[in-house]
């Protein structure tokens, strides 16, 4: 029996996503660097959107870049 790696890796996240719970987009305060967790925007089927916090409530800086975005950011 052989099964395509692509058909290994569907199950494997599917099972991930079952028993792991949704983690908040994270955004990353420019000035500080304090990572704040996302302010739910929206709900949707597949989970919720999230925006950045207004400022950072550790130093009031208001730019903050998502975790993604924060290595480019930097360089
Ligand atoms: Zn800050």
């Amino acid at each position: 029996m052989r099964l395509g790696p692509r058909l290994y890796i569907v199950g494997a996240g599917t099972i991930y996503m079952a028993h792991v719970p949704e983690l908040p987009e994270k955004y990353v305060c420019t000035a500080c660097q304090t990572m704040h967790a996302g302010t739910v925007s929206e709900r949707t089927d597949s989970g919720h959107q999230y925006e950045a916090p207004a400022k950072c409530g550790c130093c009031g800086e208001t730019e903050l870049v998502t975790e993604k975005d924060w290595p480019h950011f930097t360089q």
